[in-house]
């Protein structure tokens, strides 16, 4: 829908509007209102470039697009019926919990092996172990492809699927080779668009689920669903959104818990939404509030970072990762707040 700056276009600059529509195979409808006309674009308006051009004229003041940009992420496309599963869980029938160490320590390989155990025991589904990190400083332990036997080790001993982040091909390479049931999309790498792309093309025959994390500095709603986008194009539709905070961060969180983002995604696309709270807020006494506001407002599951000796652990571990007695009444509670949200 095309709003011109004066109420109507003259007659020349409707047939320019109609010229450039008509290169992408569209047309105009006039809607006459009493003050102001609006000039409807009819047709498949999705090209950039021909918003753009539109754009580029001096006498239109916006163009709003009908149809959203993705076409697969889409609520109103065929995969609204895809379902998800992992570790014995249809994501939406009940909430998934993942749970485990931000990094995984090369110096304490039996602290996650106890983890894993412990995160079992408390009811986690998914076991998650930081392989390779994102790390803001480069002095600091940038993780190491050797703890990816702990933690198929950690998957042999529980059973339990496990997840890690990938953060380039050679890295998602060694993982899908060790067998990795789930990916992670970091923070940092939920805008590039090549790794997402590669993610989607590798794992196009085996559909092995991949957590992607919202930008910590991304814009509107649209465009975590279009880096979504992105993975499913290529081939893989198991995606699931997982809201983990942004910038700039709220007073002492180390993000803006953004939770409350969930019934925006749900109301727009079908992929199911599992929440990070450990990342939200940043520190373990505020990780279990922050988990059942997710579940309340919509969430189908948590991802929380655990350790059974938190001050012992390394990466973001010593500071905001809970205990497994705190998961398991957290694990708990949101089942009970899950069943109260379904009435
Ligand atoms: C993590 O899960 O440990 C992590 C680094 O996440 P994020 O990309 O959300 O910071
Ligand atoms: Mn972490």
């Amino acid at each position: 829908m095309i709003i011109s700056k004066a109420p109507t276009l003259t007659a020349d600059q409707l047939a320019e509007v109609e010229a450039i529509v008509g290169e992408f195979g569209c047309k105009i409808q006039v809607i006459y209102g009493a003050h102001r006309n609006i000039y409807a674009i009819i047709g498949d308006e999705r090209s950039e470039t021909m918003v753009n051009r539109l754009l580029g004229l001096d006498y239109i003041d916006r163009v709003d697009r009908m149809e959203s940009i993705y076409k697969l992420m889409d609520i109103r496309s065929d995969l609204a019926h895809h379902r998800i599963r992992i570790g014995g869980v249809e994501l939406g029938k009940e909430p998934l919990f993942i749970a485990g160490h931000c990094t995984i320590d090369p110096r304490n390989p039996a602290a996650f092996l106890e983890t894993a155990a412990a995160v079992k025991e408390a009811g986690a589904h998914v076991l998650r172990g930081g392989v390779w990190k994102p790390r803001t400083s480069p002095h600091s332990y940038q993780g190491s492809a050797k703890t990816m036997e702990t933690l198929i080790e950690a998957r042999a001993r529980t059973g339990l699927p496990v997840v890690t982040e990938v953060m380039d091909e050679a890295q998602l390479t060694l993982a899908l080779e060790a067998g990795v049931d789930m990916l992670q999309v970091g923070t940092r790498n939920a805008l590039n668009y090549t790794l997402l792309s590669d993610i989607g093309r590798r794992t196009a025959s085996s559909g092995v689920p991949v957590l992607l994390k919202r930008g910590r500095h991304m814009g509107p709603v649209d465009e975590f669903i279009s880096a979504a986008e992105y993975i499913v194009a290529h081939g893989n539709p198991n995606v699931i959104f997982c809201p983990r905070g942004t910038m700039p961060e709220l007073d002492g969180y180390r993000n803006h818990p953004d939770e409350s983002i969930t019934p925006l995604l749900k109301e727009k696309s079908w992929a199911p939404v599992v929440v990070d709270p450990s990342h939200s807020v940043g520190r373990a006494k505020y990780v279990p509030a922050c988990a059942l506001a997710a579940i309340a407002y919509g969430a189908d599951g948590l991802v929380v970072e655990c350790h059974v000796n938190p001050i012992s652990g390394i990466g973001d571990d010593p500071k905001q990762a809970v205990t497994p007695d705190v998961l398991k009444k957290l694990i708990r509670d949101a089942r009970a707040l899950w069943s109260l949200r379904r009435g």
